[in-house]
């Protein structure tokens, strides 16, 4: 597991039922609202005035469930970013708050059927909401996004093509990102979002690991290749710059939760290895 992928102890429910000590995932808009000891608030009902409750599971025999806010934050309370909710939770807890925001964020966006316009309802027998007069099953939605670290050259020599984004932060570099097409393979659309947005051709696409970006309801499939040709060419308006970095001196970089830093820092050591 990962800081965004549920813990492998977690049991799936959609009809779990609260008990004296439920853990509660509530959200107000984007931000988790904590207890003022910046722990998740807890007890077999809602302990603040919530709407759209859905249950989660359980882990270690705790129930657990995601509402949103209805109406004022409540004394006693605080509002955070999920974001920023990574340092206050732990990995477990934050695995389950991703998951959440996408359960909430899925009943939010399925209140009425897409076809009929009928007010959907919570399947008996899994997590997918149906139209009681047209049958059609909507289910929570995962979009794939490919992401790859392209590398040049061997051992220490080894140099990282990074690219920014208009809306990072100063300074920070990344792997490059694009979501997949209806239609396409992983690797196609690995080759293709190389093309488009650095203008190279890469090689030796090999896949290295996942991970589930819960904002609001990503999978990041990150590859590793091999640059191959072409001169760097940043697509306007997605790429403000890119270039390789010699591994020894690298820039900025995403935060250590992300896959993009993962692939990064799992290229650096390859390299770096005696
Ligand atoms: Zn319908």
């Amino acid at each position: 597991m990962n800081a965004t992928s549920l813990p492998d102890a977690f049991q799936r429910d959609p009809h779990a039922t609260p008990g004296p000590d439920s853990v509660w995932f509530v959200f107000d808009g984007h931000c988790l609202i904590l207890t003022a000891q910046q722990d998740l608030p807890t007890g077999p009902a809602a302990p603040l005035p919530v709407t759209d409750m859905s249950g989660l599971g359980s882990l270690d025999g705790q129930s657990m469930f995601t509402a949103a806010l209805d109406g004022d934050l409540p004394g006693g309370y605080v509002s955070v970013p999920v974001r920023s909710a990574f340092g206050t939770l732990g990995d477990t807890l934050m695995g389950v708050a991703g998951y959440a925001s996408q359960i909430l964020d899925f009943h939010r966006t399925h209140r009425y059927c897409g076809r009929c316009a009928t007010p959907m309802q919570d399947s008996a027998h899994e997590r997918s909401r149906v139209c009681p007069n047209c049958g059609l099953t909507a289910y929570p939605r995962v979009a794939p996004v490919a992401m790859v670290l392209i590398t040049r050259g061997h051992g220490p020599d080894t140099e990282l093509l990074l690219a920014r984004g208009p809306n990072f932060p100063p300074g920070m570099y990344s792997a490059v990102a694009g979501f997949v097409e209806p239609s396409e393979t992983l690797e196609a659309a690995a080759h293709r979002e190389i093309s488009e947005e650095l203008g190279v051709t890469i090689t030796d696409l090999r896949y290295a690991f996942s991970q589930p970006w819960p904002f609001p309801h990503s999978l990041m499939i990150g590859f590793m290749a091999r640059y191959r040709a072409g001169e760097i060419t940043p697509q306007p308006g997605e790429i403000e710059d890119a270039r390789f970095f010699p591994v020894t001196d690298l820039p900025t970089l995403p935060p250590r939760f992300s896959i993009a830093r993962a692939l990064i820092d799992q290229a650096a050591q390859d390299a770096l290895k005696p």
